[in-house]
């Protein structure tokens, strides 16, 4: 089984209009390299218009966009509430 195959069996439990992770796209038209497009493994921020695009309803809660944005501030991370977010099925 592929590694989208393993994710594609996630759950998500999504906690509508309160996203665990804000992201200050002011701040992220001063970024240069963008690294959170490449780096998430959910591929959850995109360009649109030249402006990033996030979507935090497939987030896998593993951390990797706040430890390699070189912006600080640009994003507000937090887990999700109890009972919300990504349940697990492989692995
Ligand atoms: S790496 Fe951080 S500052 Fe840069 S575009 Fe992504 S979220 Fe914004
Ligand atoms: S925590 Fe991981 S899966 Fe969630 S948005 Fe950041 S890089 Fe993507």
């Amino acid at each position: 089984m592929g590694v989208e195959q393993k994710l594609g069996v996630n759950k998500f439990v999504v906690d509508d209009g309160n996203p665990h992770i804000k992201v200050n796209k002011e701040i992220c038209k001063t970024c240069g390299i963008k690294p959170c497009l490449v780096a998430c493994p959910a591929s959850l921020y995109t360009l649109k218009e030249d402006d990033i695009s996030f979507d935090f309803a497939g987030c896998l809660e593993c951390g990797t966009c706040r430890v390699i944005c070189p912006k600080p501030g640009a994003i507000d991370w937090n887990y999700p509430q109890g009972t919300f977010g990504v349940v697990f099925r492989y692995g």
